[in-house]
């Protein structure tokens, strides 16, 4: 029987990347049927709602999911439809995995690190009040009269919940995949030197479930330091755990140390649901060019069958993208040697010369 997943096209260039990475999971045979869920864009259009509840609905159903990225237009009032959705499935852990692909233009050559991010609190909780309107000015007043520290009259203020009950969670996550994956370290990536409370409880959870884990090494390393680390010495770091803001920013370094965010993938895991998409946004100049790199979303893809129990047919996926890349020749203007080189193809194009490789490699 075919199993129901849910396809979320996004908007911008969300619907070729989602469109390739349906062309290569088709290709390998997997009995899937999607279920096409709207959000961002098109979903305004025709529900007047970024994200209606039918899409909601849907990956509730069918508890996977594969996403194209959504545009979030800055500063306008919209809370960010990704965050929305990561926080309303309560998909508390977002798992992106940066390792090093022959025939990139990256750095490095032998990365192999996975970021682990708390997805539900931290800055990202959407707990924000404007400057100036009466209840900011009543909050700055009573902020004032508690703490030693005076807030400015004026401000707008982003409040950073950290809660032991979400750390431990995706903490306990991060050594479990650990466990599972047969890796050796885990990094809590904090700054807990200035920032005692908040990141001072998830540092100190941290230390507390990694006691129950003694085969695995701990490391806390402060997010400033490891951003250093991380251009001077990447290989030195093997699962990193971090709160959500420090997580969106690493990861996009990280996708850079193996190639761009053209190949960097991601899932957000909560406890029943798993929603796949790539690190990258919307591209909104690349809208409907068919240029961008659809490798993010076809790996975003492969992770999405290692969730299902296909892990094979997930590996052969992989596979394949590697071997395509490595070939170098029907590949997306960012892995070639200069950006206007003639020879590079479209994004269609690369899928489907990715689907050929599958059909060779089965
Ligand atoms: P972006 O990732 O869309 O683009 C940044 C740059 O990366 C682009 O200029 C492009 O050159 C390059 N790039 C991105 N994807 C690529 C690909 N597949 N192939 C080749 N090059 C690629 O980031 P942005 O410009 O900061 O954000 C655009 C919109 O996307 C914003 O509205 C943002 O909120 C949204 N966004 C959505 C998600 C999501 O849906 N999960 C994630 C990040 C950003």
């Amino acid at each position: 029987m075919k199993q129901k997943v849910t396809l979320i096209p996004g908007d911008g260039i969300g619907p070729e990347v989602t469109e390739a990475a349906k062309i290569c999971v088709e290709a390998l045979g997997v009995g899937i049927e999607w279920e096409v869920a709207l959000a961002g864009a098109p979903a305004l259009k025709r529900y007047n709602c970024l994200l209606p509840k039918e899409t909601l609905d849907s990956i509730r159903r069918n508890k996977v999911a594969l996403k194209g990225p959504i545009t979030t237009p800055v500063g306008k009032g919209f809370r960010s439809i990704n965050v929305t959705l990561r926080q309303e499935l309560d998909l508390f852990a977002c798992v992106r995995p940066a390792r090093s692909i022959e025939g990139t233009k990256a750095r490095y050559s032998d990365v192999d690190i996975i970021v682990v991010r708390e997805n539900s609190e931290d800055l990202y909780a959407g707990v924000e009040f404007k400057d100036k309107e009466a209840s900011t000015e009543e909050l700055i007043a009573k902020i004032n009269a508690m703490s030693q520290k005076k807030v400015r009259e004026g401000s707008a203020i982003s409040i950073k919940p950290i809660s032991e009950f979400a750390s431990k969670r995706v903490i306990r996550y991060a050594f479990e995949l650990a466990k599972s994956q047969g890796r050796k370290k885990v990094s809590c990536v904090h700054k807990a030197n200035i920032m005692k409370y908040t990141d001072g409880l998830f540092l100190r959870t941290f230390k507390e479930i990694a006691s129950s884990y003694p085969e695995i090494e701990a490391w806390d390393i402060i997010v400033d330091n490891l951003s250093m680390q991380l251009a001077l010495n990447p290989k030195q770091f093997d699962i990193l755990v971090l709160p959500n803001l420090y997580g969106d920013i690493i990861s996009d370094l990280c996708a850079g140390l193996v190639g761009g965010l053209g190949v960097a993938a991601g899932a957000n895991i909560g406890d029943n649901l798993a929603l796949f998409e790539p690190v990258h946004g919307s591209a909104p100049k690349y809208t409907g060019k068919n240029k961008v790199n659809p490798t993010a979303t076809i790996l975003s893809g492969a992770l999405m069958l290692k969730h299902m129990g296909q892990v094979k047919k997930a590996k052969i996926l992989e596979e394949a993208v590697a071997k395509v890349i490595r070939q170098g020749k029907d590949v997306t203007y960012d892995l070639k040697p200069t950006r206007d080189d003639p020879t590079a193809v479209g994004t269609k194009e690369m899928a489907q010369a990715i689907a050929k490789k599958i059909k060779e490699l089965l």
